[in-house]
């Protein structure tokens, strides 16, 4: 897979290092591999998207179900670069599953609504790679095993 970061103003707290740091780890841990070829997953900042239906003040991230686009709001900067690793693995596992939905604060997963169900921040764990796997749209990686 690769990874495409905006070269947008970031004001210091929002890197491509970490952004690409964050994906790499995910990918790591997902059993895949990051490349000049495959998917390209394109990260931004800000903008329209934050303002979405379901956004609000303390929105990190949002992901496009349909396009493999990862936009980042202006709160990560609340508590960067947890949040940025946070956010990234989060919206990555949306947009390769085409999925929106999350699962309960009680699984600890990665997947769940907010930052303070997960029980390791940042580690995926087995519900959310059968989360990911029943999705149908990954097929490699922890999926094939
Ligand atoms: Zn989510």
């Amino acid at each position: 897979m690769q990874i495409d970061v905006a070269d947008t103003d970031f004001r210091g707290f929002f890197t491509r290092r970490a952004v690409t740091f964050a994906f790499s780890d995910a990918l790591r841990q997902l059993g895949g591999t990051v490349g000049d070829a495959g998917q390209v997953v394109r990260v931004t900042y800000g903008g329209a998207p934050c303002d979405c239906a379901g956004c609000g003040p303390y929105t990190v991230a949002v992901s496009s179900p349909v396009e493999y686009l990862v936009v980042f709001c202006p709160y990560v900067q609340q508590n960067y670069p947890v949040l940025t690793d946070a956010a990234m693995k989060h919206e990555l596992v949306h947009t390769l599953t085409h999925r929106g939905d999350h699962l309960p604060c009680e699984s600890g997963a990665v997947m769940s609504a907010e930052l303070r169900c997960e029980v390791v921040v940042g580690q995926y764990i087995a519900a959310d790679i059968t989360y990911l796997c029943e999705s149908g749209y990954v097929s490699g990686g922890v999926c094939a095993r």
